[in-house]
């Protein structure tokens, strides 16, 4: 807003005049102004101005004049409500179940509250006559919802104005002039109100800004951090200045705002968003609705560890502590499950160690709803139960609340009293009614925590209205989105949309609307205005908004000073840290996997050996693959593992030809029943294991006749357990298999189901240690290595992939000479050079070596899970800014 209008505006309160606002974000922005220039001129008290925003302004000429029928005037969630019940008495497929019928009840309350706003002759049933298809239905609903108000005594919001009218017009009082401010669009009903209320006139819009600039930025990347660096050259020349930016789709560009501006700005404090954010999405509100659910059904596995992991679900920090712990635990153990109940949760056994007070706690407030739930209740009794129950689970905590966690609290408290309000037509509920009923209520409610008067505001187009400042940065400004179009209503007849005047029923009123903001942004500001756009928008391109360009010229491309450097100057001092802290001698756990691990990254080796990392795996609703592997090896070492029940030699396979399956079946019941864990069973369908068994039976049957194809060989041992100790280090290890060979060397056999090569063992950086690591440290000295082998046990894929000194001779007759296994022979320099190397890599573990240094960037991290740790993306990104201004001094010599 311009000098000039906010001063009119400035002197017409000072006479006491009274000023309505478009919306309620717009009239605080006027009061604080107000206050604001009073404070300026050495006042200490003064009387406080007469501003109302567009809905409070209604709600209180109805409330002055016809509040005493009685009738009571809906909230948003018991209005939709209402059209939801309307909707489902169709009985069509979109409303038999409660997401789509309360999606449908949204979209009627819209169409409703459009037909209020832009063609109150519609809400007359007569009026609506020839209506069709689904504008006939809405029509019908219509009809029915007016019967339901007339009936129930109850008002929408939507027909205030209607009503106010009426009431104003027979009422002929005089009253006092209004000045309206920050209206881009007065709608048909509003002209009426005011016209009934008396006389009326808009704030002007002001002069235009002494600057109008517009630039051009390549992406949305650069478009963001020439915006954010202009906001900081601002401040930096002027403490005291009042920015506005405005950006298409403010909400959901929200993180990527947040992050440009936290990046080229500094601190957070210095913007704030004038639009909140879902209430469901704030942390408290989330966990009390989380812990509410958790009371009487499953949560999700992301869930629990989510409200276990940010603290939400405790009393205190130790009680957090050791429910993380418990969490971890049950990994470890492989016990991770897609939903968890909290009786499954808190009934883990006797190795389980969750807080006593807790368990207590969460068990007495499932009793107390257990009992409350027994039968249905008005949803005003559940709401006054929740606080009670989140009381007695211990929610919020011990701790005490930020400024921001405290607002968030007392509008969850808001939310749960609107989702009380559904007793309005005397309802009653079951439990399960009403968490969606919340849910949906947390879901409808934005949340920002007070106003911290930012000297930086971001706001959406619409919500910018009323809001002036020192400057303005409008983003976005492109064909494809400004005029911003959209959608007609889809419960309205396209004719009657477009007659009203409807949003976005033409482009015309698009447009008309968009240049009515735009004039009034560039107004909204003395000093200057910038818009901007940028050329590339994902894969497309983009061109300058037509609107923009014809009022404030073509686009420019951004000078320097608004380009961000490649590398940000730095806030923090580098400093490479070579320090390392030695391993103290002696075992570590995680057997040869610490040294493939080594290999691969030595960060990694050190933050899961010695820091116990592990990377998050979701937990899946049938067997993972970790499990099924450990079922694969134990059925192959049950086969193998010598009498009375398994075999030992390929003779004795042989013997068995016709009864294989059979065989292999009996091993598969026997190993199922004895490793599948009761709590495992009782989350899976009996047929699904059922499945699972014959999968693996056939599995194993079809890799035990791959393998009676083999020459003569003998079983020497399966599943055996070595400990060594290399360069200082010492290591249990576990061979799947050892096989003696016709000419009496030894053949190291590791089972794996997935895709595997010998590739992996390659110096200078294994991919792999493991069967070196075996070869090489495991055998007894004494005894000749014939070669080893990935068993890739894989349905159709039955092979052996590795190294043998003489593969045709020894392990499979039928190998022609172009196989790999042929081809590269196991060699002594081999086993020398890995030798070497694995010792280097203990050396190196036990040192203390943890670079941050993957094997093949990204490849190694793609399957490592540890980023949030070593924090790669940012290293490898100062690393390739490192590389490119090596080539660049490399090309200047
Ligand atoms: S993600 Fe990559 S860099 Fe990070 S620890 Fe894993 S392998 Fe190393």
């Amino acid at each position: 807003m311009g000098a000039r209008p906010a001063a009119e505006i400035d002197a017409w309160l000072r006479g006491g005049g009274l000023v309505v606002t478009a919306s309620d974000r717009a009239a605080r922005a006027l009061e604080s102004g107000f206050h604001a220039a009073r404070r300026s001129e050495g006042l200490t008290a003064w009387p406080a101005p007469q501003i109302q925003d567009w809905k409070s302004f209604v709600r209180a000429a109805w409330e002055e004049r016809g509040k005493a029928d009685g009738r009571l005037l809906l909230n948003p969630a018991q209005e939709r409500s209402l059209w939801a019940e309307i909707a489902a008495r169709g009985e069509h497929l979109a409303t038999l179940l409660e997401g789509p019928r309360h999606r449908l009840a949204g979209l009627a309350m819209e169409a409703h509250e459009l037909l209020c706003a832009y063609a109150p002759q519609f809400p007359r049933d007569a009026a609506r006559s020839a209506w069709q298809q689904d504008a006939a239905a809405f029509s019908g609903w219509l009809a029915a919802f007016d019967q339901a108000c007339r009936a129930g005594n109850l008002l929408s919001p939507a027909r205030l104005p209607l009503e106010a009218i009426q009431l104003l017009e027979s009422d002929r009082l005089e009253r006092p002039p209004l000045l309206l401010a920050g209206f881009d669009r007065i709608l048909p009903v509003q002209r009426e109100v005011f016209d009934a209320w008396g006389a009326w006139q808009e704030a002007p819009i002001g002069e235009p800004a002494a600057r109008i600039l517009s630039h051009e930025a390549p992406d949305a990347q650069a478009e963001l951090a020439a915006c954010a660096l202009w906001c900081r050259g601002q401040l930096a020349a002027n403490p005291r200045a009042r920015l506005l930016v405005v950006s298409q789709d403010a909400s959901t560009r929200r993180g990527e705002i947040e992050r440009a501006f936290l990046k080229h700005t500094g601190a957070g404090p210095l913007f704030e968003f004038s639009l909140g954010i879902p209430l469901n999405q704030v942390a408290l509100p989330k966990a009390a609705h989380l812990l509410l659910r958790w009371l009487s059904g499953p949560l999700a596995e992301q869930e629990l560890d989510w409200l276990l992991s940010t603290g939400q679900a405790a009393a205190s920090a130790e009680e957090t502590a050791e429910l993380q712990e418990s969490m971890r635990a049950l990994r470890r153990r492989g016990q991770e499950q897609p939903r968890w109940t909290l009786a499954e949760f808190a009934g883990q056994g006797p190795e389980e160690r969750l807080p006593a007070a807790w368990v207590s706690r969460m068990s007495e407030a499932q009793r107390r709803l257990a009992e409350f739930a027994r039968r249905p209740q008005s949803p005003l009794d559940w709401a006054e139960l929740v606080p009670h129950l989140l009381e007695t689970a211990g929610w919020p905590g011990e701790r005490a609340l930020s400024s921001a966690e405290f607002q968030a609290e007392r509008r969850w408290r808001q939310a749960v009293e609107t989702a009380g309000s559904l007793g309005f037509d005397g309802r009653r509920i079951q439990w399960q009614e009403f968490l969606p009923a919340l849910a949906r209520t947390l879901d409808e409610t934005l949340f920002a925590p007070e106003s911290h008067d930012a000297p930086i505001q971001i706001a959406g187009p619409a919500e910018s209205a009323g809001l002036s400042a020192d400057a303005v940065w409008f983003l976005g400004a492109n064909e494809e989105t400004w005029p911003a179009s959209g959608p007609t209503h889809p419960l309205l007849p396209l004719e009657v949309q477009k007659q009203a005047g409807m949003p976005h029923a033409t482009p015309q009123l698009d447009w008309d609307l968009a240049h009515a903001i735009t004039t009034r942004l560039i107004a909204a500001a003395q000093a200057e205005v910038h818009f901007s756009f940028a050329r590339q928008t994902g894969i497309a391109e983009a061109r300058p908004s037509r609107l923009i360009k014809q009022m404030a010229g073509a686009p420019q491309p951004l000078g320097p000073e608004r380009t961000a450097a490649a590398s940000p100057a730095a806030l923090t001092v580098q400093v490479e840290d070579w320090s390392r802290i030695a391993f103290p001698p002696g075992k570590v756990r995680g057997g040869a996997s610490v040294l493939t691990a080594q290999s691969q990254c030595p960060f990694k080796a050190f933050a899961t050996a010695r820091l116990a990392a592990q990377d998050w795996e979701p937990a899946e609703a049938g067997l993972t693959a970790s499990q099924r592997g450990k079922l694969l090896h134990a059925v192959l070492h049950a086969v193998w593992g010598g009498g009375p029940e398994g075999i030992r030699t390929q003779k004795e396979l042989l013997q068995i030809p016709e009864a294989r399956r059979a065989f292999v079946a009996g091993h598969v019941r026997r190993i199922f029943a004895e490793e599948i864990s009761a709590g495992v069973r009782r989350r899976m369908p009996r047929r699904y294991l059922e499945l699972e068994e014959q999968r693996l039976t056939g599995l194993v049957t079809e890799w035990l006749d791959y393998e009676a194809i083999r020459i003569e060989f003998e079983v020497a041992a399966t599943e055996v357990d070595h400990t060594v100790t290399i360069g200082g280090l010492t290591l249990d290890l576990r061979l799947d298999r050892i096989d003696r060979l016709n000419d009496g060397s030894l053949l190291v056999i590791d089972y794996k189901s997935g895709d595997v090569s010998p590739k992996a063992w390659d110096l200078p950086r294994p991919d792999d240690v493991q069967l070196p690591l075996y070869a090489g440290f495991a055998l007894d000295p004494e005894e000749m290595l014939g070669g080893l082998v990935f068993a890739k046990v894989r349905a159709g894929e039955m092979t052996f992939a590795g190294r043998v000194g003489d593969a045709k001779a020894t392990l499979l007759a039928n190998l022609n000479a172009g196989k790999e296994l042929v081809k590269k022979a196991l060699t002594a320099e081999q086993l020398i050079g890995w030798r070497e190397g694995i010792e280097q890599l203990a050396r190196d573990f036990v040192a203390g070596r943890a670079e941050v240094d993957p094997r093949e960037y990204p490849k190694t991290c793609e399957r490592c899970g540890l980023q949030t740790l070593c924090r790669i993306q940012e290293n490898q990104a100062q690393l390739e800014g490192e590389d490119d201004s090596e080539g660049e001094e490399a090309g200047d010599a």
